[in-house]
C-alpha cells in the first residue's frame, strides 16, 4: 500500500491553541495576537508553551480543541476488505474508485498470479505468521506452499471469471460480483486530529487485523510530521492504552 498526506490544515497546533484559549480568555481571540494569547501558559518559548498546553489538554481529555485541524489522506492499493472497516468511523469523509466507472478489464491474469490486482495476506507466504482465530499454528513451509497455489488460482480464476463476463456484455458494476473481497482500492478520505487518534485507537490496537493496522501505523507517522506535538504526546502517553478519546 502507498499513504500519502495530500493536504492538511496550516499550523495545525497553533489553531489547536488558539481554540482551547479562546475557551477561557476575557479578550476575543480574532484580535489577540498569538504571543499574547499564550503569554499566561508555562515555557520559555512559543515551542515549549505549545508543548505544555497541548499536553494538559491531551492529559485532561480537553479533546474539543483537536477536532479544528483537518487532514485528507491518498491511499492506494489497500483490499476492498481493510476499506470497508474505515467507514465504520462516522466523522470521517471518503471517496473511494469505484467498480463501476473503473474496469480491470486490461489487467493481465498471469500478473495477478504474480500478486497484482489482489492484496496477498501474509499467511500465503509466511509459515511463522499467526493470524487472529487461526485454527492452526504450526505450519510448515509445504502448507505454506499449497496455501500460495490455492490463493494463486483461486484469485486469478477470479479476475479471468470477471473479464469473461464483461466480454459477454456485462457491465462493470455486475460482473464485480466475482472479484475477491481482497482487490486493490483506492481511496481518499479526510478527518480531523482527535478523529485521527481514535481511528488509531481502535485500529492500532493489537487485536485490529494486519492490513488495517499497517494503513493506520502509516497515518500516524504523516501526523506526526503534521501535528508533531499532538502526536508526539499520543504516542508516548495515549497509544495502546484505554481508548479515551471517544470511549
Ligand atoms: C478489532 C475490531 C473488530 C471489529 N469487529 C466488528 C465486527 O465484527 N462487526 C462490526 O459490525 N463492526 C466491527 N468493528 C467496528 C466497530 O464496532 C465500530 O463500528 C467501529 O470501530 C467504529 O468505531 P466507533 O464505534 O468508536 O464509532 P465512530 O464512528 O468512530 O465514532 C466515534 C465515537 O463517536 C460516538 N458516536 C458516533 N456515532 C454515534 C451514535 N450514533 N450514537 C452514539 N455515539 C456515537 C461514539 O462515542 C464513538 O466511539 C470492529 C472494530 C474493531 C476495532
Amino acid at each position: 500500500m502507498d499513504v500519502r498526506l495530500l493536504e492538511a490544515t496550516d499550523d495545525p497546533e497553533r489553531v489547536i491553541c488558539t481554540a482551547a484559549r479562546c475557551d477561557y480568555s476575557a479578550e476575543y481571540v480574532g484580535d489577540q495576537p498569538f504571543e499574547e494569547l499564550m503569554s499566561t501558559i508555562e515555557g520559555d518559548d512559543l515551542d515549549e508553551k505549545k508543548r505544555t498546553l497541548i499536553g494538559h489538554l491531551l492529559s485532561h481529555g480537553h479533546f474539543g480543541p483537536f477536532e479544528h485541524p483537518q487532514a485528507t489522506f491518498a491511499v492506494e492499493g489497500i483490499s476492498r476488505s481493510c476499506m470497508a472497516q474505515l467507514p465504520r468511523h462516522r466523522h470521517v469523509s471518503f471517496d473511494v474508485q469505484s467498480m463501476r466507472y473503473v474496469a480491470f478489464d486490461e489487467v493481465d491474469p498471469d500478473e495477478v498470479r504474480e500478486g497484482a490486482m489482489v492484496v496477498t495476506p501474509p499467511a500465503v507466504t509466511d509459515a511463522d505468521w499467526i493470524g487472529r482465530n487461526q485454527r492452526q499454528t504450526d505450519t510448515d513451509e509445504a502448507t505454506v506452499e499449497r496455501r500460495r497455489e490455492v490463493f494463486r488460482e483461486s484469485v486469478t480464476q477470479s479476475v479471468e471469471s470477471y473479464q469473461e463476463l464483461l466480454d459477454l456484455g456485462m457491465a462493470p458494476e455486475d460482473a464485480r460480483f466475482v472479484l475477491p473481497i481482497g482487490t486493490e482500492v483506492n481511496l481518499v478520505f479526510s478527518l480531523n486530529a482527535r478523529m485521527l487518534m481514535h481511528v488509531a485507537d481502535m485500529r492500532a490496537a493489537a487485536d485490529s487485523q494486519w492490513e488495517i493496522r499497517e494503513l493506520t501505523e502509516s497515518i500516524l507517522d504523516l501526523a506526526a510530521e503534521w501535528c508533531p506535538v499532538t502526536f508526539e504526546y499520543y504516542d508516548e502517553h495515549l497509544k495502546g492504552r484505554k481508548n479515551r478519546l471517544a470511549p
